[in-house]
């Protein structure tokens, strides 16, 4: 992974920013750098601007602008491609950014870029609310919103960006200007999906709902040899399901827990992770047909606190390890699907401090059906799987064969999935990649248009990007 820009910003950073400005040798800057992709350390961006509100981001936009220097952008750091931290780079760090506002009444909550899940999660439930977003407490608010955002809760509710009501940007020339239906409508159907091409932006309005705090959740874990007839099943339980059970099926190390023999440890196993939001009660009986299509080493769904169960996939998320990541979406979970996954689990290269994960994401009810595929970048046209590749191992030299484990996966998988997909759960696949990942070409011109309209020389480069259309 080299993602670098030739551009060395300007040593008299602007006057007028109030951040913190970090350079290579700073006591600061090596721990402002860490990034949850640990082959980022690799990489020394040239200034960390560590900004501390709207002012700042402005400030150091325009300075950028005027000198037409590329700008990357930190979030919550867990975007899988580096672009967060490119070497020789200009990074605006937003993580001290982290003011969240909730209006219980109106069921709104505001949320400035460097808020992390976890913590939204936590101030929303503390009026029995959550927004829609992603399954592990560490991950920016900022780039899972701007990519679109899945969850347990997307089945229910939807994708994050269907719950967005409103984004607060700075353009790359410094100005503030906000993004919802009436304001900038084409603006914000562009950051509803199309990443961080367009503009920073400061703040996230969300429609919220209310949700737990019990819900029922947790895993149910198979054996290897099983994989491949439950998930055969899964189709036909989950088309029967209510919209408030969301499903996740991985394929993963079994962990290290008494109830499972201790040979199977660390070696490949099914993992369903079932959340249901619904009525805690009728839980058991929502989910016996999940039980019944195998028989499990461990059940261990249980009763257990939304926030809980909103950070169960924490235990598998560690920071900083060296990670490969693809992804896309598929029409069904067909035979020959399942095969490619399975017997791509089985050749996973196995080193101490090392991993593969394989999750396959139930889509269906809110996120499928109640928002037409045109009303945002987002895509989610024609799926019904979303399937995601994970590759984690700690030694540079281990590189090449974990990168190999993921290209043969792909070319087994990638044939079977829409040319549509998601584009954060995946690495950046390349220009063809980017042309149809969302959806169709009129979506692709249309987005290309609004880059042009905010970002006409590009700076907003470090990212899935979708360059501007050539200047005159
Ligand atoms: C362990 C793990 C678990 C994950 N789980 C989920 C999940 O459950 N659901 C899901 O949908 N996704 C999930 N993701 C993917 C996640 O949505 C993306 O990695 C997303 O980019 C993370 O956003 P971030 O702000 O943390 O990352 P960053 O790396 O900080 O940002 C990613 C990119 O977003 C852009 N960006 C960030 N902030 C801004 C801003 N304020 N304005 C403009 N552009 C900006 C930049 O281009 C940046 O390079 C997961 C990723 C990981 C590593």
């Amino acid at each position: 992974m080299t993602v670098s820009a030739d551009t060395r910003p300007h040593p008299d950073f602007p006057a007028d920013f109030r951040g913190t400005a970090l350079r290579p040798g700073d006591d600061r800057y090596d721990a402002a750098r860490v990034l949850y992709q640990g082959r980022a350390a690799d990489e020394e961006p040239a200034l960390i601007a560590q900004c501390i509100d709207e002012g700042d981001v402005a400030a150091a936009l325009r300075y950028a602008s005027e000198q037409r220097i590329p700008v990357a952008v930190r979030g919550g750091g867990h975007g899988s491609d580096g672009h967060a931290m490119p070497g020789g780079a200009l990074v605006l760090d937003l993580s001290p950014m982290k003011a969240i506002t909730v209006d219980p009444r109106e069921r709104v909550v505001r949320a400035q870029p460097g808020v992390l899940l976890g913590e939204l999660d936590a101030a929303a439930q503390e009026h029995g609310l959550t927004v829609p977003a992603g399954t592990v407490s560490s991950t920016g608010v900022a780039g899972l919103t701007l990519g679109g955002g899945i969850g347990h809760l997307m089945r229910r509710f939807g994708a994050t960006v269907d719950n967005l009501l409103a984004c607060e940007m700075v353009t790359v020339d410094g100005r503030k200007v906000r993004a919802d239906e009436a304001e900038n409508p084409e603006l914000f159907w562009a950051l509803r999906g199309g990443g961080g091409n367009f503009g920073v932006v400061t703040t996230f309005e969300y429609r919220a709902h209310p949700v737990g705090p019990e819900v029922v959740a947790g895993q149910l874990i198979f054996p290897f040899e099983q994989a491949a007839d439950v998930l055969a099943g899964l189709p036909g339980v989950m088309a029967a399901a209510p919209r408030e059970l969301g499903l996740l099926a991985a394929i993963a190390p079994a962990p290290a827990l008494p109830m499972l023999p201790e040979e199977a440890h660390g070696r490949p196993v099914l993992v369903l992770v079932p959340v249901y939001t619904g009525e805690p009660a009728t839980g058991a009986e929502v989910i016996a047909p999940l039980v019944a299509l195998g028989r499990p080493l461990a059940d261990l769904v249980t009763k257990m606190p939304w926030l809980q169960a909103n950070r169960m996939l924490d235990a598998v998320a560690p920071y900083g390890k060296r990670m490969n990541l693809r992804g896309g979406y598929l029409p069904a979970l067909s035979t020959g699907a399942i095969d490619a996954l399975v017997s791509s689990a089985a050749s996973s290269p196995a080193h101490p401090g090392g991993a593969t994960t394989i999750n396959l994401w139930c889509m269906g009810g809110a996120i499928s059906e109640d928002t037409s595929e045109d009303a945002m970048a987002f895509s989610r046209e024609g799926a019904a799987w979303l399937w995601e590749a994970v590759g984690m191992w700690d030694a540079p030299e281990q590189d090449a064969q974990y990168a190999r484990w993921a290209t043969d996966l792909d070319a087994l998988v990638r044939p079977l999935s829409l040319t549509n997909g998601y584009t954060n759960l995946t690495e950046d696949l390349g220009a063809q990649w980017r042309r149809g990942v969302h959806g169709s070409e009129a979506k692709f011109r249309r987005l290309r248009a609004v880059k042009t309209a905010w970002d006409p020389y590009n700076l907003l480069r470090f990212n899935k990007n979708i360059a501007p259309e050539p200047t005159p």
